[in-house]
């Protein structure tokens, strides 16, 4: 078979897992697999159980967060909360903002990294501002930090999207242990997957309590009930809800792949970026993404700047050569259903130098030599 941009790494210990689950457990919902995921992502973490709150998508996550969000906010009447995002996202992160009842506002990127822009963010804010939504872009933490400070100093919520940081580390703090609300995603090709699903952290009571009851459907307790083995039969319910928990499958799944990380997945995704790096570093026509060296970086995708006007050059090159690329992302100001007023020049700039080579845990060394040397030689012809 040839070679492949992303795909799951998963085996017989998460078949194991499923089986034990389908066979043994009985119970296929939210139940004790959930809760016992829950803890072990909290351990890892380093967070208190109450604060993570599965769900069946990242999506998902991002909803919730946002969800919670506007529901603490203090949005008047007959206006519309917004938030404010990069452009250069998968449209996951748009959506959920819409999916809340708030209006995205897209913002620039950093054209060395693709993470938001705060001087732009800045320009973006207006009296109805919620919330922003960083996108650690390519699992790059960059300047976490500092986007921390600027909402606070703002008066602004912050829901960040790592889907693709799980297992990273900002300045020796892992993503997900520090913040406001933090969304992952373990959807098929992330840094651990669990078929589908995600969660999102909440350093904040309330929302985590929000999100949790959210997820049910809204009906308030539910998912402490279903962890203890019960079901809430005299439920209240006073929010909006939506099924959105996970399941005992899923997160025996998730549980496996968890403890696969940082031993298997992390050091493979990590060796085959850091080949990337020194290979193709040098090529004229090539600039890598910078990151803080400060960071540990468990990168989920690969892109990489073409200059000089070359990008569908060398996609082609790579396609002939049976080599699949892929696109992190087209903007989503450019798509039909968000776009906005004003034209976000650096974005659109890197979209048109961005390609994304095959990275997962399943390539060898030689593959990402192949597709070096591949793109090395289409810039020279
Ligand atoms: C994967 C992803 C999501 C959504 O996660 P799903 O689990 O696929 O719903 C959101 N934002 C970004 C940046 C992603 O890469």
């Amino acid at each position: 078979m040839g070679m492949r941009l992303s795909r799951s790494i998963v085996g017989k210990a998460e078949a194991d897992a499923v089986a034990r689950v389908l066979i043994e457990d009985g119970y296929l919902g939210i139940g004790d697999e959930v809760h016992r995921f829950e803890e072990e992502l909290a351990a890892y973490l380093g967070v208190d159980p109450s604060r993570v709150v599965t769900v069946n998508s990242g999506t998902a996550a991002l909803h919730l967060a946002l969800d919670a969000v506007a529901a603490q906010a203090d949005i008047p009447p007959g206006t519309v909360g917004e938030v404010v995002v990069p452009s250069l996202t998968f449209v996951a992160s748009f959506q959920a903002v819409t999916a809340a009842g708030l209006r995205p506002v897209p913002c620039d990127v950093l054209p060395e990294t693709g993470t938001i822009d705060l001087a732009d963010a800045e320009r973006r804010i207006t009296p109805r501002t919620v919330a922003i939504l960083p996108v650690d872009y390519a699992s790059n933490p960059w300047r976490i930090d500092e986007t921390y400070a600027f909402a606070r100093s703002k008066g602004l919520r912050v829901v960040e999207d790592a889907a693709h940081a799980f297992g990273c580390l900002h300045h020796g703090r892992k993503i997900g242990s520090f913040g406001d609300v933090v969304c992952f995603s373990f959807d098929g090709i992330k840094n651990i997957t669990s078929g589908e699903g995600g969660c999102l952290i909440a350093f904040d009571e309330a929302t985590a309590q929000l999100a949790s009851d959210a997820r049910l459907l809204g009906v308030e307790n539910d998912a402490k009930q279903r962890f203890a083995g019960q079901r809430s039969w005299d439920p209240d319910v006073h929010r909006q809800g939506w099924r959105y928990h996970m399941s005992n499958i899923l997160a025996a799944i998730g549980r496996v792949q968890l403890k696969r990380l940082d031993g298997e997945f992390g050091p493979a995704r990590r060796r085959l970026a850091a080949l990337y790096r020194s290979l193709l570093e040098s090529v004229e026509g090539v600039a890598m993404l910078k990151t803080d060296p400060e960071d540990y970086i468990v990168p989920h995708i690969q892109p990489v700047r073409i200059l000089g006007g070359r990008l569908r050059h060398v996609k082609d090159a790579l396609a002939a050569a049976g080599i699949p690329t892929g696109v992190h992302y087209k903007p989503n100001h450019l798509l039909s259903r968000f776009s906005c007023g004003h034209p976000l020049p650096a974005t659109e700039a890197l979209y048109g130098e961005l390609v994304s080579l095959p990275l997962h845990p399943g390539l060898v060394e030689d593959d990402v030599r192949l597709v070096c040397k591949t793109l090395a030689s289409a810039l020279c012809s």
